[in-house]
């Protein structure tokens, strides 16, 4: 079938050409929804029971009833069969015309009765794949309805509705109770709370009030929120998952493009076979009548929509009802990857802790002091976006910004800067040893600060583990995740402690980033599929290196562009909750397969030997569709696990 641009509103153009093109508005005899198919077939439907009624009656002659079917298939023939003429001027093979081709040809060999329940079998048939197909659609786009398009702005004391489009970053907008937030922005002013469930899966509601940062596709509560825009309408967190739900279908999973390969080759072999199985035995027999009509049956039963519309539409399903939880995909790939994967790698900062670090403790050199090493830390780190950078500025508090210059920072080592005409290092042990510094009067610490040349104190931070990254490491190994482990730049104190928290028994501490990607790459080795799970925060080379990067947070920019998977609740379990997700879903894609595939087989054998009828090779095309649609679109329903 043709998805065709008009009529799906699907977020992506779901690609789902299986040669045959169905075209499931053709029936509704003009551009809007009528009911003149379902009367049409109502009415043939009568039709064909007076034709078996006024069989029943012996004196009447048999012509009498044959026009009663005739009727019936007319009646509810002739959108397949105009779909048929059109495919043949096209000199396309599809269902249509082999529908068409087999009824004509019954009607010519006197097959009244089957030409009429054949075509009131197909249509009822084709009736309730647009319908489910239509139903998973629409389940699908109910996502890429989080974001408004307009804003409210006051302006000259009176609130005027804007596109959000034009929105400028800066502009204070006015959320109204109940609404949803059209962009991103931090809160002003006002009191009230933001459900984050449409972008998070969190169903509990967070507080707001002034310094709250809220989400585009968040819905406000009770209260009014004057928001200050920090992105723009495009760079929205709400556009941002649109956009990546958009985009997954074209990142194919394999047993997707394996199954339009694979009906690219069908097809025409089926046609070849059927031409085949029409002429041989006809030459021998001279029965060509007979033959031709198993051939027929065969051509109607062999047509490949099941798998081409079921396959795609799993994946689709699978991609909705993960983002539902908070989980974006970029393609199906990779829930494919995910549920076949044996080792998780964890990185610690920002991952297993959270993202927000504490300074634990300063600790000076002889000679200085706690305020100096901390004011020099705070003014080297003042610019960069890392945790532990974060963490000294705000536990310093005061530090100027005119008094620094020259910032520089090198991922996994740490940071370099002008700070009151001074040259001043702050970072890991390996950026001090780079320097020819000493560090083993102080005891290990995530950070060093060198002024000048000179070692003046060392600062400790540390993060809470965060509450799910026990359970979720549990959770993995009871999914038979054979390897679980955490992969650090922190020093080994620190991260034994994290490791030890959370039930990791497999890690390395002291890693620079480059350290990392070797460290998966060995890890790669004689595994079934590494998934690396970071926070997009200088871990974009590990993230690619992992057959599936997972990125952490939907507030870094960094970790939708660096991710495969983007886990925008932070929450660690939800990993788990993925694999097991996918892991279903891949599991409906290969029955829907293996269902398809030996209904197919099963009638086209038989079709072959005369022991099927056209009623068969009928349910073998649309019934197995419908089916198999059927099916898939439970992936949609799997009920959420509870917020934890
Ligand atoms: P993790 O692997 O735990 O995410 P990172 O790779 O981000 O850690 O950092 C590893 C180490 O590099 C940190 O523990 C710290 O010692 C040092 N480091 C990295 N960036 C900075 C920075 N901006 N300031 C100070 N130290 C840094
Ligand atoms: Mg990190």
């Amino acid at each position: 079938m043709q998805a065709r641009a008009e009529h799906s509103h699907t977020p992506a153009e779901m690609d789902l050409d299986c040669g045959c093109s169905h075209d499931h508005h053709s029936h509704s005899g003009g551009g809007k929804k009528s009911l003149w198919p379902v009367v049409s077939l109502i009415i043939a439907a009568v039709l064909m029971a007076a034709g078996f009624i006024l069989r029943l009656f012996d004196s009447l002659p048999e012509f009498v009833s044959n026009i009663s079917f005739a009727a019936a298939a007319v009646l509810a023939g002739y959108p397949v069969l105009i779909d048929g003429i059109r495919a043949l001027l096209k000199l396309r093979l599809d269902e249509h015309l082999l529908v068409s081709i087999a009824v004509i040809a019954a009607c010519i060999i006197g097959e009244f009765p089957e030409a009429a329940v054949v075509t009131i079998f197909f249509q009822v048939g084709e009736m309730f794949e647009e319908f489910a197909v239509n139903r998973s659609k629409k389940s699908i786009a109910a996502l890429t309805e989080i974001r408004p398009d307009t804003a409210n702005v006051m302006e000259n004391g009176t609130l005027v509705k804007k596109r959000a489009e034009e929105i400028a970053i800066g502009t204070v907008i006015t959320v109204l109770p109940f609404e949803r937030v059209p962009l991103d922005g931090t809160v002003r002013s006002g009191q009230s709370s933001l459900d984050a469930s449409a972008i998070t899966g969190e169903s509990i509601p967070i507080e707001a009030s002034a310094g709250t940062q809220s989400l585009s596709g968040m819905i406000n509560g009770s209260g009014t929120l004057e928001i200050e825009v920090t992105n723009s309408y495009g760079d929205s967190a709400a556009s941002r998952i649109i956009d990546m739900v958009e985009n997954a279908a074209s990142r194919k999973a394999s047993a997707e493009r394996t199954v339009s390969k694979f009906a690219r080759i069908y097809t025409p072999a089926v046609v070849a076979a059927a031409v085949l199985l029409a002429v041989i035995p006809s030459l021998i027999t001279g029965n060509w009548g007979e033959w031709i009509h198993r051939s027929l049956i065969f051509l109607v039963a062999s047509c490949p929509c099941a798998l081409v519309l079921s396959v795609p539409l799993s994946f689709f399903a699978g991609i909705g009802a993960a983002s539902k939880r908070g989980i974006l995909v970029k393609g199906g790939e990779f829930i494919e990857k995910l549920s076949k994967a044996d080792t998780v790698v964890f990185d610690k900062t920002g991952t297993l802790t959270t993202g927000e670090l504490a300074v634990s403790r300063v600790i000076p050199a002889p000679g200085h002091t706690e305020e100096e090493t901390l004011q020099y830390a705070a003014g080297c780190e003042y610019y960069s976006n890392h945790p532990i950078a974060k963490a000294i500025v705000a536990a310093y508090g005061k530090t100027d910004e005119a008094a620094i210059a020259d910032f520089q920072e090198t991922p996994g080592h740490g940071a370099s800067a002008q700070v009151l005409g001074k040259k001043v290092l702050c970072g890991g042990k390996a950026m001090m040893e780079r320097s020819g510094l000493d560090i083993s009067a102080l005891p290990p610490a995530q950070v060093y600060v060198c002024v000048a040349g000179e070692l003046i104190g060392a600062v400790q931070v540390s993060g809470t583990v965060r509450d799910d990254a026990a359970q979720t490491v549990r959770e993995l190994k009871q999914l038979g995740v054979k390897h679980v482990v955490m992969l650090t730049g922190d020093n080994e104190n620190a991260a034994a402690q994290t490791a030890q928290a959370c039930g990791i028994t497999e890690y390395r501490a002291g890693l620079l980033p480059e350290d990392k990607v070797t460290a998966l790459e060995e890890l790669r080795q004689g595994s079934a599929g590494t998934v690396f799970v970071g926070d997009g925060i200088n871990d974009a080379p590990v993230l690619a290196t992992a057959d599936v990067g997972v990125a952490m947070g939907l507030g870094t920019d960094a970790a939708i562009e660096a991710g495969d998977i983007v886990l925008t609740n932070n929450r660690p379990s939800r990993l788990a909750e993925a694999i097991r997700l996918f892991r279903r879903t891949i599991g409906i894609v290969k029955f829907n397969i293996a269902f398809a595939l030996i209904v197919k087989m099963a009638v086209l054998l038989l079709g072959a030997l005369g022991l099927a009828s056209m009623w068969a090779a009928v349910f073998a095309d649309v019934g197995v569709s419908v089916l198999a649609v059927l099916n898939a679109s439970r992936i949609l329903r799997v009920k959420q696990e509870k917020g934890r």
